[in-house]
């Protein structure tokens, strides 16, 4: 194939020039990311070679570093899957990864480059032109006799050549930049420093990593290679070590192999599963929420699994519900077979059995936290808590354990969150329901008029505003310790209090305004399907209730974006009976029943109601030309 020069696509373009001016200080890690990559392209080479045998390597499994001083040189090489001239222009050329993506078009116009970015993305590969400026890699896919070599220095071309790799694998070669240890570049050429990064890095990899100094000896014109024989890292998979021998840094490093997240990691949870099954596992839930958490089909890495020490397959998400998919980590298990499929995987018991467990455990865990650190919990929860929450609309989950994690935004506290036990904990003995409100902004909810007798008779009310929570709260009204929940935009409410009026009082009432309800129904037929007086208002003239079991107008409006067929159906309308607005129509109706006025008076007291719940007005310029009006007529 004759020599080719390709432009990269835009976002790597843009993402190379990230790098290659990068105030990261934490440069070294280019190395990890390299070595990372090599362990993969084994991992996938040695999975293929469980059915095609023809393609593993005559020799072992391994990693091998060159280092040459004179030419400032560093090269990575491993006996892995390989890449094709197609993969290379593919891999190497494009980002495939949304997050990555999104994130890169976000950032257009920004110069303030985030030292972090390495950190939330994991820029893998790239992430030697932070130490390189010119990188050539040279490859030839397991089963194939061709190799193709791909160089650039990092401008905006790359070039792809014929190679001539006797082997199958990987070799990537960095044409080092200066040592400038104030820019965090060191000599990585140099024995002590390679040996360094190798063991912070990369000491649990799975396969030998070898070093070769390319060294002149005494006498010696050229220089000559020098290799040693033990391997520069111990090899030792972390999670079958016992949590006593393993350090801190470690546990982290291993979190940053698994994840590409080089920030710390909110919680770490060990566990080993005995009995008729034997797995272990070493979970994490990140420091912060990845870009696709919400776009479940794309999230990156999730779990990995490995069969006795093997690597297997990365993202297993049979291993963890949808509801944990921001946990990752390894699993490794004892029994399973080497030729483990997805299809299989589906029905295995054993698989049913591990994540049982995993997700007991990792409930656990976050309760544990819950209790021993509720500020860093709380961090938790801000991130993952819409997710965590997905976990109540499953009918096979143990929803106790899920409640007893849930925070929400109260009437009680407007600085903080509270969790729901404590909610129900503070329930006044003669108090039946766990009362809420839905919406989407915690503001508009805390002056919803439906929580204004709620308020005035100091209950505390639970303002609920992830889209999720319509839907868990609707879908199968769930109990939380023998209490029932009770939106308080629903239904009729009858809070008892021998304060209010009594039962001959209210019935006195009604007869009163029997004949004004009736007009004004009639009056707004179209908009509503009843007129009510209520006794939940304290402050304001009406507001609009749903009878139980119908659709909110968001969770309707979600549905309606998903593509699904709603039926209509129309809310009551609630007027409150001591409001000034009421009793003055009151004696407009009695002088003249037909009064034009009360129409009018009517569709307002409905856009009010619609306002004062943050909705939209079908006809907002017919309201406020009522509006103007009467404010006319008022002066
Ligand atoms: P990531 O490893 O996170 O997917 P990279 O940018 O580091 O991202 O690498 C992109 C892709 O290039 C990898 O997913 C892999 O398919 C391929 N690749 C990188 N290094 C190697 C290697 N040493 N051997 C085989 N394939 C590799």
């Amino acid at each position: 194939m004759p020599s080719e020069t390709h432009e990269f696509q835009a976002e790597v373009k843009k993402l190379l020039d990230l790098m290659i001016h990068s105030l990261y200080s934490n440069k070294d890690v280019f190395l990890r990311e390299l070595i990372s990559n090599a362990s993969d392209a084994l991992d996938r080479l040695r999975f293929e070679g469980l059915t095609h045998t023809e393609l593993l390597p005559s020799g072992e499994f391994g990693i091998r570093l060159t280092a040459d001083a004179e030419a400032r040189t560093l090269v990575i090489e491993d006996n892995g899957i390989g890449m094709t001239r197609e993969e290379l222009v593919e891999n190497l050329g494009t980002i495939a990864r949304s997050g990555t993506l999104e994130f890169l078009r976000n950032q257009d116009g920004k110069d303030d480059q985030s030292p972090d970015l390495i950190g939330q993305f994991g820029v893998g590969f790239y992430a030697s032109f932070m130490v390189a400026d010119q990188v050539q890699v040279e490859s030839r896919k397991a089963g194939e006799d061709k190799s193709c070599r791909w160089s650039t220095d990092g401008s905006g071309q790359y070039t792809l050549d014929d190679a001539d790799l006797d082997a199958p694998g990987t070799r990537i070669t960095l044409h080092l930049k200066d040592v400038d240890t104030e820019d965090g570049i060191q000599d990585y050429t140099d024995e002590w420093v390679v040996k360094g990064i190798v063991k912070r890095f990369s000491d649990f990899v799975s396969y030998p990593i070898h070093l070769t100094l390319m060294k002149k000896d005494e006498g010696e014109d050229v220089a000559t290679p020098k290799s040693e024989d033990d391997p520069l890292n111990s090899m030792k998979a972390i999670w079958t070590r016992p949590a006593s021998e393993v350090t801190d840094e470690e546990y982290k490093e291993f979190y940053t192999h698994v994840t590409h997240d080089h920030g710390d990691p909110l919680l770490r949870v060990a566990t080993a599963l005995e009995g008729t099954f034997e797995a272990r596992a070493l979970l994490y839930v990140p420091g912060m929420a990845p870009f696709d958490l919400y776009h479940r089909e794309m999230a990156h890495r999730g779990i990995q699994l490995y069969v006795r020490r093997v690597f297997i397959m990365d993202e297993c998400r049979e291993l963890m519900p949808d509801y944990l998919r921001f946990i990752k980590g390894v699993v490794d298990s004892e029994d399973l077979s080497l030729n483990v499929s997805r299809e299989i995987l589906q029905q295995d018991r054993q698989i049913q059995a591990i994540r049982k467990h995993l997700v007991k455990k990792v409930l656990q865990s976050l309760a544990e936290l819950r209790r021993d650190d509720e500020e860093k919990y709380l961090g938790f929860w801000a991130q993952f808590g819409p997710v965590l929450k997905e976990g109540l609309l499953l009918f096979d989950e143990k929803k106790e354990r899920i409640l007893d994690l849930v925070y929400a935004a109260s009437t009680a506290d407007d600085a903080k969150l509270t969790a729901l036990d404590d909610y129900v904990d503070r329930m006044p003995e003669d108090q039946e329901a766990i009362y809420f409100v839905t919406g989407t902004s915690r503001d508009v909810l805390a002056s919803s008029p439906h929580l204004e007798a709620f308020k005035d008779k100091g209950i505390e009310v639970l303002l609920l505003t992830d889209p999720v929570d319509e839907v868990w709260l609707q879908q199968m009204p769930p109990e939380y310790k023998g209490k029932r929940f009770q939106s308080v935009g629903r239904g009729e409410i009858d809070l008892k209090d021998t304060e209010d009026k009594d039962e001959a009082e209210n019935k006195e009432e009604e007869e009163a305004y029997k004949d004004l309800m009736q007009a004004i129904r009639s009056a707004l037929q179209e908009e509503v399907k009843e007129v009510r007086l209520s006794s939940r208002l304290k402050q304001s003239p009406s507001c609009l209730v749903l009878e139980e079991g119908d659709l909110s107008p968001q969770l309707e409006a979600m549905l309606r974006q998903a593509g699904q067929e709603v039926p209509d159906h129309k809310p009551i309308l609630e007027l409150n009976p001591d409001h000034a607005i009421l009793k003055k129509l009151q004696s407009v109706f009695e002088a003249n029943g037909t009064d034009s006025r009360i129409p009018d008076y009517a569709g307002l007291l409905l856009g009010q109601a619609i306002l004062a719940e943050g909705g939209q007005l079908p006809d907002p310029a017919a309201f406020t030309q009522k509006l103007s009006a009467l404010m006319a007529e008022a002066l």
